[in-house]
């Protein structure tokens, strides 16, 4: 089969940012073929924020994403804001709430939201053609893409398929393929919001700990700080703050955990010396979990009065609760990855329309693109800044 000769826009990739684009470029009158090769659209927002879809953050800034261009994010998150992605999908009839700070959930849940962008896509004229597999792409424009399905042409191609995390749910590494085909660098990709493991004795200790959560604790990596919930695995240590970490871990790389942020346990300690009668367990078993006391508090310390410890023991006390350290030996791999971090290089791209700047026509959206967000909503946030920076210059 040999597709329309007559298409504006070619899109790879019917998720996130490539229906996003879709529909806009749509709207604007553009003939536009979306190429998608599973048998669904947009199967990771339709598994997002653990089926309400977290689309975006209402505090989305360049300081909320990692790349190795970190002004890159900045002109597209400012011309397409939160507020306006809320606009945008609040036109579909859905309505949102804010289930933490500045994240906003979709009430009607994240398929209610995918179905929306899917049937505004159709009937703005967008053409969205599924199990449909890239078998080859040439160009510079006019780009032609071939698939199990037909030959496709059009002088702009959007390349839209994500990035390689969480392949159950479709992703693969084309993307990065196709960049390195058309010349462009990647930086190196590597899983991203994924749970850390750890191995040796601080294996065993999360294993023990299994099932254990705290609600706050300030999980430091790579010269930067996330508070936030953290949960031990039985291979090591998940949770939103250790996931925000990892997106700065690289092997070799420390984490510190304190597991009672925003308060100074030596002082704390010093002051129950004076008051406190007990045992130092029992007085730390006000502040933190029975298990992680057991697990953590120096046995010489914990078994003895509170008032009989030296300074020296209240420090080191202190310290196993607030810089906690460890040397993670790996993460759960991409398979568990919420994102990829790293990818396509930003700097061989225009920051105004995701328009690399050695191949006119050629646009890269998305996860595809070396920026990554935090969790709350930031990376689909990016998703949609991003396709609406392309469809502008279209
Ligand atoms: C379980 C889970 C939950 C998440 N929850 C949230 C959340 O609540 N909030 C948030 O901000 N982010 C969340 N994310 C991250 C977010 O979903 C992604 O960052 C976002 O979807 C990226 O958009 P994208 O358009 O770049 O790629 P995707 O949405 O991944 O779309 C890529 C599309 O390309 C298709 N594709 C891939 N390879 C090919 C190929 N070779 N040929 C043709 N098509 C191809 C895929 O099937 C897919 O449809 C979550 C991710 C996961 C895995």
């Amino acid at each position: 089969m040999r597709s329309s000769d007559l298409l504006d826009l070619i899109v790879i990739g019917a998720g996130a940012s490539g229906l996003f684009l879709s529909l806009l470029a749509a709207r604007r009158g553009l003939s536009v073929t979306v190429l998608e090769h599973g048998p669904a659209t947009g199967r990771k927002l339709r598994a997002s924020g653990g089926g309400r879809c977290n689309l975006t953050n209402l505090a989305a800034g360049p300081e909320d994403y990692f790349s190795d261009n970190p002004h890159f994010c900045r002109s597209a998150l400012a011309r397409f804001t939160p507020a306006e992605a809320l606009a945008a999908f609040a036109e579909f009839g859905l309505a949102f709430e804010e289930k933490a700070p500045g994240q906003m959930f979709c009430v009607q849940g994240a398929r209610r939201l995918a179905e929306a962008l899917e049937a505004a896509c159709r009937e703005a004229g967008a053409r969205i053609v599924l199990n449909c597999p890239v078998r080859a792409v040439t160009g510079p424009a006019p780009f032609r893409v071939e698939t199990g399905t037909g030959i496709f042409e059009a002088p702009r191609l959007a390349v839209a398929c994500g990035g390689p995390s969480w392949p159950n749910l479709g992703a693969s590494d084309l993307a990065f393929r196709l960049a390195r085909q058309f010349g462009l660098d990647v930086v190196e990709p590597r899983p991203a919001l994924v749970p850390l493991v750890l191995s040796g004795g601080q294996a065993r200790l999360c294993r023990d700990l299994a099932g254990l959560s705290l609600a706050d604790a300030r999980v430091s990596c790579g010269g930067r700080s996330f508070l936030g919930g953290l949960l031990f695995t039985h291979r090591g240590l998940s949770g939103p703050a250790v996931l925000e970490a990892s997106c700065l871990w690289r092997p070799g790389l420390e984490v510190a955990v304190d597991f009672l942020p925003g308060r100074d346990l030596e002082d704390l300690l010093r002051q129950g010396r004076g008051e406190f009668r007990g045992l130092t367990k029992t007085f730390l078993r006000r502040l933190l979990p029975d298990r992680l006391v057991a697990a953590l508090a120096p046995p010489g310390a914990a078994e003895r009065p509170l008032a009989q410890l030296s300074n020296a023991e209240l420090a080191e006390t202190a310290r196993a609760f607030q810089n906690f350290t460890a040397t993670p030996s790996d993460t759960e791999g991409l398979a568990k990855a919420e994102v990829t971090a790293g990818g396509v290089d930003t700097r061989d791209i225009s920051s105004k329309t995701m328009e690399c700047r050695k191949i006119p026509g050629l646009f890269f959206l998305g996860e595809a693109l070396d920026v990554t967000g935090r969790l709350g909503g930031f990376n689909l946030q990016w998703a949609w800044s991003s396709a609406a920076a392309a469809a502008a210059s279209l």
